[in-house]
């Protein structure tokens, strides 16, 4: 069997993957990246991120033509035809995954199909083919969490699954309302289902401000949704007609469904990779802790992404990878995963970064608060927005942000600002005085700013 040898490996082709395969290779080093799938991108590009954002664009036109019954203006009752539009949203995402490939090509960066395990410290197997390798970068992400005892049915779909677009089922249950449960639900109610969300926790989107979630709770009420909160899923009963699912808590009783989407979260994939044969720590949650460079406990191996935990998102995956290659090639390197910013792309869009006003407050941090309701807001009102907020957690002693939430068209854009404003330092008063053009949802966080300060004339 003949031996190969890689300067610098990456296991796992996601976000965090080939950004740290690219970043490698433009600091000079020979980069190998390895993966099962026959494209790159990962689960963000081919199953997840990108998909699921082409089917919540067209969730969100069927939902505004419908509304601009509102402003005279008539569509008629939409047809959508499911196999035009799987074809539409499949064509996005090959023409991201080929252009990665380019990338690779032009960065002459050696993608191997397979997959790859420890065999020693310094040394791989790729589908029985041996590999030695000076430095690791293990990417290997994260796969969804299946609930226990629930049986193999094509009716229980994954966020996969739910992607595939398979149909548009009359009734759809969904068991969990994180981020991928609520953006499920933002596009099957508009393709027409009827939505039930069962939560187990006390508010959908745990962990996010309290006040913003009340808003998009509302919302998808209005689109249809109805929604369980502190309600746990004891079992699931699957007949020829459909599947029941007997729920306890807040609400307790059946929910009969058509289809359900299991969406209680992801599970690091840390235990597939060998890692004991390299002597890297795998926790019993799959996780293989890093340090703020993401070095293992061993010197020449590094992971970055979901398989380092929470949390578990492309953009935190993507900085890490660039943090890796570079401590990998000599440079210094960190990341503060405090304030990686989170978005669900539901409608409205809820976004956050930094520390809540409640966990500010459980933190024992002292803290102010300033917000802005999006009813004030010409620019909102006037491209048919509905209720918004944004809101700034700020330390009343230095006037810099602790965190912000916006809810609202386009938060998720808007939150860029705040993170730029907490990494830079800002003050409540840099933000205040940074001309805001008008009219633009970007004035709600210069109001914001502009009432912690008492200098607000919109309100
Ligand atoms: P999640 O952790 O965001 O949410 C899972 C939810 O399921 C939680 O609210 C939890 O309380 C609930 N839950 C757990 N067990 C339950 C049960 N038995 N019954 C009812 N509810 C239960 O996980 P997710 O939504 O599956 O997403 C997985 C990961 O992917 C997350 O890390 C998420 O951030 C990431 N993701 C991010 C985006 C984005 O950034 N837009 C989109 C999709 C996924």
């Amino acid at each position: 069997m003949t031996k190969r040898h890689a300067d610098f490996i990456v296991l796992g082709a996601g976000p965090g993957g080939y950004a740290c395969a690219f970043r490698a290779a433009d600091l000079g080093r020979k980069v190998v990246l390895v993966d099962p799938r026959a494209t790159l991108g990962g689960v963000c590009l081919n199953e997840g991120c990108i998909p699921s954002k082409a089917l919540l664009h067209a969730a969100e036109i069927l939902r505004e033509a419908q509304e601009m019954g509102d402003w005279g203006i008539r569509f008629g009752k939409a047809k959508v035809a499911l196999e035009a539009l799987r074809a539409k949203k499949e064509g996005i995402v090959a023409k991201l995954t080929d252009g990665l490939t380019g990338l690779a090509k032009r960065r002459k960066v050696k993608v191997v199909r397979g997959t790859a395990r420890f065999t020693a410290p310094n040394r791989l197997d790729i589908d029985g083919q041996a590999w030695s390798f000076d430095h690791a970068v293990i990417a290997v992400g994260s796969a969804p969490v299946r609930l226990p005892g629930w049986p193999e049915d094509d009716r229980i779909w994954d966020s996969t699954a739910a992607l595939e677009l398979r149909d548009v089922p009359e009734h759809l249950a969904i068991v969990g309302g994180g981020i991928i449960g609520l953006e499920m639900a933002t596009v099957y109610a508009a393709l027409g289902s009827r939505v039930t969300i069962v939560e187990f926790m006390d508010q959908i989107a745990p962990g996010a401000d309290a006040e913003a979630v009340r808003i998009l709770h509302a919302a998808l009420e209005a689109q249809g949704v109805t929604i369980h909160t502190g309600t746990r899923t004891i079992a699931v009963a699957t007949a020829k007609s459909g599947l029941t699912l007997t729920c306890e808590g807040a609400f307790t009783g059946e929910i009969k469904a058509d289809a359900v989407i299991q969406s209680v979260g992801r599970r690091a994939n840390g235990s597939l990779v060998g890692a004991d044969a390299a002597g890297i720590e795998v926790t019993d949650r799959g996780i293989i802790p890093v340090d703020a460079s993401c070095r293992t406990a061993r010197e020449n191996i590094f992971a970055i992404g979901d398989v380092t935990g929470n949390p578990m998102l492309a953009h935190r995956a993507t900085h890490q990878g660039h943090v890796a290659a570079e401590v990998a090639s000599g440079h210094a390197a960190a990341l503060d995963t405090d304030l990686i910013p989170s978005v669900a792309y539901t409608a409205p869009e809820l976004a956050w970064a930094g520390l809540t006003q409640s966990q500010a407050k459980e933190r024992g941090i002292a803290h102010k608060v300033a917000s802005f309701p999006w009813a004030a807001s010409g620019r909102n009102l006037s491209s048919g927005g509905g209720e918004g907020l944004t809101k700034l957690v700020y330390c009343p002693e230095t006037r810099r942000l602790l965190g912000a939430t916006l809810i609202g068209r386009n938060a998720g854009e808007l939150l860029a600002e705040c993170v730029l404003a907490m990494e830079m330092g800002a003050t409540l008063k840099d933000i205040a005085l940074s001309v805001h053009a008008h009219p633009t949802l970007s004035e709600t966080i210069g109001f914001s700013a502009e009432r912690a300060l008492g200098t607000l004339t919109d309100l």
